[in-house]
């Protein structure tokens, strides 16, 4: 059983691991931290970029010769393949680590990943510490796995006039930005968060207008790296991606002065889609900040 002290070091990874958001993809976003036989922090790393160092290596180069003997804890199962980086289940194998607590299991390992090498090393492993917690960061990364498209984030205004596109100029829109790989804009063109992070695939739907087809833009970009897809445009433009059921998750944002106005009557809903039902609501500087996510239970 993992120990409190590794419990604790897996909340840590989780928190490093989110700094690889908007940034990793199509790589996980992943973190470690390195314990050493008395429980104390000896190094710790995150998946910081797509083609950088993974989490891992990071984390045993901060402990350079602390890693032998450590344990490393660890949101993802070690990757076992060779790509841009060397895999990580072989460093922590060759920097002496004991024993792994891991998180999440890659889907993609099929059984024969970096959980089944580590023990054939005589690595003590331990899986499913903190699964749930560590899938708030992972989570995007496993869904677009399953669905082959990007998870899809739509933020919008809901204001006395309607249901509007999110100023992209905006603190709101800034943070979200930071959290996702790519931007689709009304005008079918695509800004990506971190440019020249997902190669040339995305150019395909340059020239398609938003939602012309939503299924193919989405799967065009998940092609081209992308899997978290912010969509910049009212309920107009955004509405084929409603109607097939692509946007996973709806963020209203209402201007707090619109309350204190009777809403026009043309409005498609009053907050959130059809089929959405309120997940967190938040206060910010301007807005009531409402996430909507798909009802489950429908
Ligand atoms: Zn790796």
């Amino acid at each position: 059983m993992a120990s409190a002290a590794e419990v604790a070091a897996m909340r840590r990874a989780i928190a490093l691991s989110a700094v690889g958001l908007g940034a990793t993809s199509p790589n996980p976003p992943v973190g470690c931290v390195l314990l050493d036989p008395r429980a104390r922090i000896v190094g710790e790393g995150y998946h910081e970029r797509k083609g950088e160092a993974h989490a891992e290596a990071q984390a045993l180069a901060a402990a350079g010769p602390l890693s032998a003997g450590a344990t490393a804890v660890v949101t993802l199962e070690p990757c076992n393949h060779a790509g841009r980086t060397p895999p990580c289940r072989q460093a922590l194998i060759d920097a002496g680590v004991k024993r792994a607590v891991i998180a999440v299991i890659d889907p993609t390992s099929r059984g024969e990943g970096g959980v089944v090498v580590l023990r054939q090393a005589g690595v003590d492993v331990e899986t499913g510490v903190l699964t749930a917690e560590a899938q708030t960061v992972l989570g995007g990364w496993l869904a677009g796995l399953k669905n082959r498209r990007p998870v899809i984030t739509w933020p919008y205004l809901i204001t006395s006039h309607g249901v509007e596109a999110l100023p992209e100029d905006t603190s709101e829109a800034r943070l979200l930005h930071l959290n996702a790989d790519a931007v689709l804009r009304a005008d079918g063109t695509v800004r990506e968060a971190v440019p020249g992070t997902h190669g040339s695939g995305i150019l395909t739907i340059k020239d398609q207008p938003l939602g012309t087809s939503a299924a193919e833009a989405a799967m065009a970009l998940y092609d081209g790296g992308v899997r978290h897809l912010l969509l910049d445009g009212g309920h107009d433009a955004v509405g084929p991606f409603l109607a097939s059921g692509l946007v996973d998750h709806a963020v209203a944002y209402m201007p707090y002065g619109s309350a204190s106005r009777r809403p026009a009557s043309g409005l498609a809903w009053p907050l959130l889609p059809p089929g959405f039902v309120v997940a967190s609501v938040v206060k910010t500087e301007s807005f009531v900040r409402v996430d909507g996510e798909r009802d489950a239970s429908r």
